[in-house]
């Protein structure tokens, strides 16, 4: 199975009207500062060789100013060095909200599968996740947001569970008609007046 590139896959989630945080390939410090312009930005080193980038210390939130912005980005190339080929890649700071998981893969029975659950660090703690076959309507998208025991941490800041059941539907979807062998957006940051797309692990 072949990793498909962040960039790529956040254009082939677009045009299922999936929006992924703006993001851009930096290759200098100084890029990464133009990116962040006045804003508070992220930076992350993508590499095959390391899977899980937080907890390798890829990730580096709230970067602001020059100051923060190349001190981070120096970090990254120095432990690069060891997981070439690799780039790194700068991203707005989403607004903060509630993390979940929006995912497809493929089980030798059933086929293409779409699952949603609690995001970031809750998906292995609580392994509270709803699956469905694709394709699915509107009302299995509905049932699998009322199936999760999380429902109410989730929905707890106002995020309505209506606009996660659109993104489930455009994710099966997308998910159904696509190429695609396992699908990961995790996490999706949910909030009371829109989500962000920060995390795309999509292999064909
Ligand atoms: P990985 O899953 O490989 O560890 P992620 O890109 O999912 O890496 O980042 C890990 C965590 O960092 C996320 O769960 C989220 O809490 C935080 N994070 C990542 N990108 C952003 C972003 N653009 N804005 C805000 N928080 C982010
Ligand atoms: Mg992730």
């Amino acid at each position: 199975m072949e990793l498909i590139d962040y960039m790529k896959a956040s254009k082939m989630l677009e045009k299922y009207g999936i929006k992924s945080i703006r993001s851009s390939y930096v290759s200098s410090s100084s890029e990464a500062v133009r990116f962040a312009g006045a804003n508070p930005i992220v930076l992350k080193l993508i590499s095959d060789k390391a899977l899980h980038k937080s907890k390798a210390g890829l990730v580096k939130v709230v970067l602001s100013g020059k100051k923060d912005i190349e001190g981070a980005f120096n970090e990254l190339e120095k432990k690069g060095s060891s997981l070439k080929p690799y780039k790194i890649i700068a991203q707005d700071m989403a607004k903060s909200g509630i993390e979940i998981i929006i995912g497809g893969n493929i089980d030798q029975q059933f086929g293409k599968m779409v699952m949603v659950g609690l995001g970031g660090v809750y998906v292995e703690v609580f392994k509270d996740t709803a699956l469905r076959i694709c394709p699915i309507e509107k009302i299995d998208a509905e049932d699998m947001v009322d199936q999760l025991k999380s429902k109410s941490i989730i929905t707890s800041n106002g995020s309505n569970s209506k606009m996660i059941v659109d993104l489930i539907l455009q994710v099966s979807r997308f998910f159904a008609e696509s190429e695609i062998s396992e699908l990961d957006l995790n996490p999706i940051i949910v909030r009371k007046d829109g989500y962000d797309v920060v995390d795309i692990r999509m292999l064909k």
